[in-house]
């Protein structure tokens, strides 16, 4: 390579990490990916090839391809040292790969175990006197997050088990789809099982009905072969994924995928790959670890199913809040059981990337499962005149000039105030069912009435009247009042409901709640400091600045004011099940450890209306103190703030 290139290579191996970090804070830190794992994949397997090629150059301890997990663990959560490190895994795509990586560790005729890779997060379980003891996160991979009191939610993991000695247990945390299904704001099922584990409410986790396999187990006792383990894990009472199989030779392995790359479709739990590991134990010692993986063991991914397809054309969509995302109408084609006609484009850099043109053909999947997206152009059909496709420079909907913000990838019309196309969209959002749920009011009479001017924004929703709906088109008397009656009901909703239909980047359903938990009315959101919004356990603080930056613009102060006028009458009314408010407006930090569980105090405190916060400041009302606290307990002090014992708080409720 001549160093004239080298500052490119750099410049790219930067982006790339700075790219990968991002995505993994998103992903990690706040279970809210920006892009599908198969672009994650992509990038990540240029990274590794750039700094395998130019090692030692640019490659250092901080990149993303050298180590697992969380960049930054979550404060709120203690924090245990693993008793030796949780890794990743490396990746074959393709069987070609995994036959390279058999030949490379030099076991073409050793014993594997064939796994399912169950798609959900890791978990590392401690028992003691045959006693449930602890329960930690991956984490950043040395240090996991105590998750004890949720994971104790999880129906089939055994409390107790018939074994004396010390004993960890490794297995995957993960959500079925029939559970899945009956949540919102989640992409998918691996991200609301992150977005579960470390809720603080394990009331609320309980009802997100988690699931467990496991499939490590670390103990004095531990038998010479992995498999031999995995039956003791059985007989011990852990729920072990059944579908192990011992193998060997590469024959053997490939069958293994060719058969369950089928037959995982019949599962009720999310899986995205196979994970091979040799037997013997004494073997995967030998072979020992990288800083990010076991050389013993790899994951081989599934490919998600693609199909041929020809584009007819490249719209360029305006989201609610400004996103400009390019989706290419395709010929209708039949994928993983639906027809598709539209597949995403994600952004400027991937069009350009890919070199994506009008008429080409080009293979499209379905990304994370559920959303479309062209992977690659079939370059052997382009047709020889095709251009190469121009990313217009202003917005389709008002003409604005696009901006494109430093650390995303994604470009913006920056006219939030009076975009005909981003007023549609946040209208639509507005109306459907997981936010305000306007029955009857869907995309195309939003259309008609933007169009006729009978409305330019929310509020005026609900200033119309039987005459201004009579002129749209197909509707009649009972239409009309159906519609106003939909809209008239719509003003007495929940404060969850009513914080996600403002369509705040990020807070979906889900964050909705938790802020509803934790702020009375819209009114207290808007007045909230970052540092308060930062401290709710949950909302990170990606999400706290947008929610802050959101209440800090004047169009929605005027919203905000405008609702209240309307009469949206959204308030913790219908949310909170007790009579009795005895704690309410007041706010509490828990410290030390307790005779109950610590769940269950933050759940009859929340349940009388106190709040519940993570950290202290001047304006925390009490700490509630426990044994063994440590700083909480001296800044309250120090802050004069009152201190409560257990004993204490339930004088205080019975007052
Ligand atoms: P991984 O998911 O590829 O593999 C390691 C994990 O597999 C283990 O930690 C364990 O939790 C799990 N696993 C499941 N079944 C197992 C079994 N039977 N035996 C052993 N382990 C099993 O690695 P990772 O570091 O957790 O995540 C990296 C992957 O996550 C990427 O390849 C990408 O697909 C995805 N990711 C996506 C984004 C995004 O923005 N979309 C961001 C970061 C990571």
């Amino acid at each position: 390579m001549q160093n004239s290139k080298l500052p490119d290579l750099q410049k790219e191996i930067e982006d790339l990490k700075d790219k990968l970090n991002y995505w993994n804070k998103l992903y990690y830190e706040e279970s809210q990916p920006a892009v599908s794992d198969e672009v994650y994949d992509a990038h990540y397997k240029r990274l590794l090839e750039l700094e395998a090629n130019y090692y030692p150059a640019f490659k250092d301890s901080d990149s993303p391809t050298q180590k697992a997990g969380s960049l930054e663990l979550e404060p709120k959560l203690k924090k245990y040292a693993h008793s030796k490190p949780m890794l990743s895994l490396e990746n074959a795509f393709g069987k070609p790969e995994l036959e390279i990586w058999l030949k490379r560790i030099e076991a073409l005729d050793d014993e594997f175990v064939g796994e399912l890779k169950i798609d959900g997060l890791s978990v590392s379980i401690y028992y003691e006197n045959g006693e449930f003891k602890r329960a930690l996160t991956r984490g950043n991979g040395l240090i996991g997050e105590d998750i004890s009191e949720n994971v104790k939610t999880i129906k089939t993991l055994p409390l107790e088990i018939p074994f004396k000695s010390k004993l960890e247990v490794r297995g995957e945390i993960f959500m079925t789809y029939s559970s899945f299904e009956k949540l919102e704001g989640f992409a998918n099922p691996r991200n609301a099982a992150a977005g579960s584990i470390k809720l603080l409410n394990s009331q609320i986790c309980a009802e997100r009905n988690l699931s467990i396999f496991v499939y490590e187990l670390i103990s004095s006792e531990s038998l010479p072969q992995h498999f031999d383990n995995l039956q003791q894990l059985s007989a011990l009472g852990f729920p072990v994924n059944p579908n192990h199989k011992l193998l060997k030779g590469i024959d053997e392995l490939q069958e293994f995928c060719n058969n369950w790359e089928n037959k995982r479709k019949t599962l009720d739990y999310p899986t995205d790959g196979i994970v091979f590991k040799l037997n013997s134990v004494f073997k995967q010692q030998e072979l020992g670890t990288t800083s990010k993986y076991p050389r013993w063991a790899i994951a081989y991914k599934f490919a998600a199913e693609m199909a041929e397809t020809q584009i007819s054309n490249i719209l360029i969509e305006v989201g609610r809040i400004g996103a400009i995302t390019p989706v290419a109408e395709v010929l209708p084609v039949q994928l993983a059981g639906t027809t598709v006609s539209r597949a995403s484009l994600h952004n400027a850099d991937y069009i350009s990337s890919l070199d994506i043109r009008l008429t080409d053909f080009v293979l499209i999947r379905k990304a994370g499962e559920i959303i479309p997206e062209i992977v690659k152009v079939v370059n052997e059909k382009r047709n020889l005149n095709s251009q190469a496709f121009v990313f217009p420079t202003h917005c389709p909907s008002c003409e604005s000039e696009l901006q494109i913000k430093d650390s995303e990838v994604a470009i913006r019309c920056p006219n939030t105030k009076a975009c005909p196309g981003q007023i549609q969209r946040r209208i639509e959002y507005w109306s459907s069912k997981s936010a305000i749920e306007i029955k009857g009011l869907g995309e195309a009479i939003i259309k008609q009435l933007l169009e006729q001017k009978l409305i330019s924004n929310i509020p005026d929703l609900y200033k119309l009247k039987k005459e201004d709906l009579l002129k749209l088109e197909g509707f009649k008397d009972k239409s009309v009042h159906n519609l106003l009656k939909a809209i008239e009901d719509s003003k007495n909703c929940t404060l969850d409901r009513l914080i996600n239909a403002l369509g705040i980047r990020y807070i979906g359903a889900i964050s909705a709640k938790l802020l509803s938990q934790n702020f009375n009315s819209l009114a207290e959101i808007a007045n909230a400091s970052l540092d308060q919004l930062k401290n709710i356990h949950g909302i990170g603080e990606i999400m706290a600045q947008e929610i802050y930056q959101f209440f800090a613009e004047s169009e929605n102060t005027q919203l905000i004011k405008d609702l209240e006028e309307i009469g949206i009458q959204a308030n913790n009314k219908n949310q909170i099940s007790s009579e009795n408010q005895v704690l309410r407006g007041k706010s509490f930090v828990i410290t030390g450890t307790f005779e109950k569980p610590r769940a269950e105090i933050e759940e009859s405190i929340a349940s009388l209306g106190g709040k519940i916060l993570n950290s202290i400041s001047r304006k925390t009302n009490y700490l509630l103190c426990g044994e063994n606290a440590g700083s909480k307990l001296e800044k309250a002090q120090t802050l004069n703030i009152q201190i409560l014992s257990l004993s204490d708080l339930e004088i205080l409720i019975n007052a």
